[in-house]
Formats: C-alpha cells, sequence, structure tokens
C-alpha cells in the first residue's frame, strides 16, 4: 500500500448468513410481551413473569443469543426455547471506520433493506446515532436521507437490535452474571440517524423502554435524544410515553424559508412547532431543547437570522441550546455550507443572547457518515436531481 495514500477508510463487509427463519423473535418484546409470548407457547402462566425476567436479563444485560448459555434455566425448557423462539439482530453488511474514529455499519434487516447506524466515540463518551425507518417520507431539501423514498418502518427489534449490534462489535458486554457496569463507550443514543422517528412512534417507544430499563442496556433517559423534524402531535406524547431528551430540526427563522427547508412546516407551522415545545414538560433548564440548524450558505445564515432565532426563543419561553452544523455536501446537494466566519457570527449573536450554541464539528465526513449524508445506496428508489432541485424551490 502506498504510504502517502490518505487512510481514511477501513472497509469491511461481511457475508450473508443464513436466510431468516420463522421463529418468533423476542427481541424488541416489551416486558409483557415476552410474558405474553411465553405463555402462549406453553410456559405456565404462573411462572411466566419470571422467566421472562430471567430471559430479559440474557438477552439485554449480557447480550446473550443463544439459549443454551441461559444456565439459570432447566435444559428442557432451553432447548423448547430455541426450537420456537431466536434472538436475533440485524445483520452487519459492512463497517466503515473514519480517519476520526468515526464507525458507520451498515445493516441488513427484513426483506433485504439496508440501514445505517454511526458510532461517534467522543471524550468519555460515545453516541450511537440510531435510524428509525428505511428511508424518509419528508423530503427537506437539504438531507440526503430526504432524497430516498420511504420503504419502511423499522420494527422496535430492528431499533434495539442496532444498539445491541454496536454493542456486539465494541464488544462492550458485562461478563455473565456480572451487574450492569455502565459501559462507557456506548453512552448516548441520538435518533438522528435515517427517517423520522416521530412518524413511527409506536415502536420507537418500545425500543427506548427497552434501552432504558434498568434490569439490561440500562441507558437513562436523558442519555437518549430523540431528534424530529416537527411532527407536532407527537411531541407530547415523546415526553409522556419516552421521557428522552428532544432535539428539533429548526433550520429557519421565517416560515418562508422553512417551508422549503423543512416542508413538513407547511402541515406545523413555526408557531404551532413553538408552541408545543414550549409545553414539553420536560423543558426545564437541565433538559433544553436542542434546536439544530444547519448553516446554509446565502439560505438562512445571516445576523438577521441569528437574532430572529434569539426572538422566537425568547417570546415563548423555551430553555434551548442551539448546535449549528455545518451543511455536509451528498452527491448533488443543491446548497452550499457557510463560511466558518459566518457560522461563528451566527454563534456569537446566540451566545451573546445567552443561549449555548456549541459548532458541530462534522465526524466521519469521509465515510458520508456526517448529519443527512446517510442514505443507504442499495436503495434503489432514489430521486433525480432534477427532482432535488424542484423540491428545493431552485
Ligand atoms: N428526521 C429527524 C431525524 C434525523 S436527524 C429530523 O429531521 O430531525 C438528522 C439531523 O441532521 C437533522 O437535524 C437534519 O436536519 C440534519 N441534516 C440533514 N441533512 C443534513 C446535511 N446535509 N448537513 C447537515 N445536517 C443535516
Ligand atoms: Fe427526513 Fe429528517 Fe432528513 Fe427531513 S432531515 S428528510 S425529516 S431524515
Amino acid at each position: 500500500m502506498d504510504p502517502s495514500a490518505p487512510i481514511t477508510q477501513d472497509v469491511m463487509t461481511f457475508p450473508r448468513k443464513e436466510t431468516p427463519t420463522d421463529k418468533i423473535n423476542l427481541v424488541g418484546l416489551t416486558r409483557d410481551a415476552l410474558r405474553q409470548v411465553l405463555i402462549e407457547n406453553g410456559t405456565p402462566e404462573k411462572q411466566a413473569k419470571m422467566r421472562a425476567g430471567q430471559i430479559w436479563q440474557w438477552i439485554y444485560q449480557w447480550g446473550v443469543r443463544d439459549f443454551a448459555e441461559m444456565t439459570n434455566l432447566a435444559k428442557a425448557y432451553r432447548a423448547e426455547l430455541a426450537e420456537k423462539f431466536e434472538v436475533r439482530v440485524p445483520e452487519v453488511v459492512s463497517k466503515q471506520v473514519s480517519e476520526d474514529g468515526t464507525r458507520k455499519y451498515l445493516v441488513r434487516i427484513n426483506g433485504g433493506h439496508e440501514v445505517e447506524v454511526v458510532y461517534i466515540p467522543e471524550e468519555g463518551r460515545g453516541t450511537l446515532c440510531v435510524s428509525s425507518q428505511v428511508g424518509c417520507t419528508l423530503t427537506c431539501s437539504f438531507c440526503h436521507t430526504g432524497t430516498q423514498k420511504l420503504v419502511r418502518n423499522l420494527t422496535a427489534a430492528e431499533i434495539v437490535g442496532q444498539v445491541m449490534m454496536a454493542r456486539d462489535d465494541l464488544d462492550e458486554w458485562p461478563e455473565k452474571g456480572a451487574a450492569n457496569d455502565g459501559g462507557r463507550l456506548l453512552s448516548n443514543i441520538v435518533l438522528m440517524g435515517m427517517g423520522e422517528p416521530l412518524y413511527n412512534f409506536e415502536n420507537v417507544r418500545d425500543a427506548m423502554k427497552i434501552v432504558m430499563d434498568g434490569e439490561g442496556i440500562a441507558l437513562g433517559r436523558r442519555r437518549i435524544t430523540l431528534s424530529t423534524s416537527g411532527v407536532v402531535p407527537e411531541i407530547h406524547r415523546t415526553a409522556q410515553e419516552i421521557g428522552c431528551l428532544l432535539a428539533v430540526s429548526f433550520h429557519a427563522t421565517t416560515d418562508e424559508t422553512r417551508d422549503v427547508l423543512v416542508p413538513i412546516n407547511k402541515k406545523w407551522n413555526i408557531e404551532k412547532l413553538l408552541e408545543a415545545l414550549s409545553e414539553y414538560p420536560k423543558a426545564t433548564n437541565s433538559e433544553r431543547i436542542t434546536f439544530e440548524y444547519v448553516m446554509l450558505k446565502g439560505i438562512n445564515d445571516t445576523d438577521e437570522d441569528a437574532r430572529r432565532l434569539v426572538q422566537l426563543l425568547k417570546d415563548y419561553q423555551i430553555p434551548a441550546k442551539i448546535n449549528l452544523i455545518p451543511f455536509n455536501e451528498w452527491p448533488g446537494s443543491p446548497y452550499e455550507r457557510s463560511s466558518n466566519n459566518r457560522i461563528r457570527a451566527f454563534a456569537t449573536i446566540l451566545m451573546q443572547a445567552g443561549y449555548a450554541s456549541p459548532i458541530r464539528t462534522p465526524r466521519g465526513e469521509d465515510i458520508m457518515a456526517a448529519c443527512g449524508q446517510l442514505k443507504s445506496a442499495t436503495e434503489r428508489a432514489r430521486k433525480s436531481r432534477k427532482q432535488i432541485e424542484a423540491d428545493a424551490g431552485l
């Protein structure tokens, strides 16, 4: 190998494993559903709660996939389980490791579809960016995923399975029988991969409940951030039924611009969105709402925009932090990234008004793993450049 060549990529591909079975996958079932499915398959009702608890712990605390290893269950019972059930997570098709340590996985789910999962290591923590849909029904004009039509919602099993797959790859399951040591490699989850999580509410909720369960992966609700483009009617439910932190893809300070960038704005405009956010019950100062704001040259990046943003946050009294995201380009993208000076000037106005406004360093750009670059290349249902430009109103 030429030593002067940039070592930015390390692509590993994995052969396809055996075809899916017709066994019932236990991953992704809530505790109640797990108990129910055990009863339906012959576990005596009186024992079911205890058995479900034991199996739960094997699956989610120690990462065991093989019933034979569940040694606190009777041997005959283990054999019965293995006949009817399986513990299956999405299959890794390829893994790329960026120069900066970011890992991008392409995983295959039922039906041969593929989604991307990104692991971002940071000082003292590591964040897993999880996908909730194959593609996205929304068509934000600056987002690569938005050029891929929705193929389907992910199941709860496929969502929690992404976390389990990453734990496998990081080799982060505690020793069998040991207490959960609250692993540090995968310490946070962001629902910021492909798809709009609030258009797949139940599955996302069930998956996050499993991830938060204390007898398992046990990530606290404040270590999970759900990002939405602004599905207003589901925001209240998110607080009530999931209770995680919230991020919102804001990106513009007038309806005119937001209608183009985030077209869901035509359905629920800035006013309706901010009203819903101001009522997000967890929106205390310690659990501020993250406003994501992609910096697009000449589109949404003026001082006036920054001042308008401050005014909106003050008018609606929303405890907020603003993440400024330098636009990440993708093939055919109709926008350019604002200059560093422009981004800094924008950030200064927000900071002077008292809002934390970190500029997000793009991670894993060399492997197209950065925000908004995800799109499974194998999905053929893609839009043409012309269509992208038409949607962007260019
Ligand atoms: N659908 C959800 C979750 C995806 S989160 C949502 O829109 O919130 C992905 C984040 O990256 C969103 O804030 C999105 O607006 C942003 N993003 C999309 N495309 C981008 C791009 N090309 N450059 C930078 N950020 C982008
Ligand atoms: Fe979908 Fe979010 Fe991309 Fe918009 S930004 S197209 S909602 S994934």
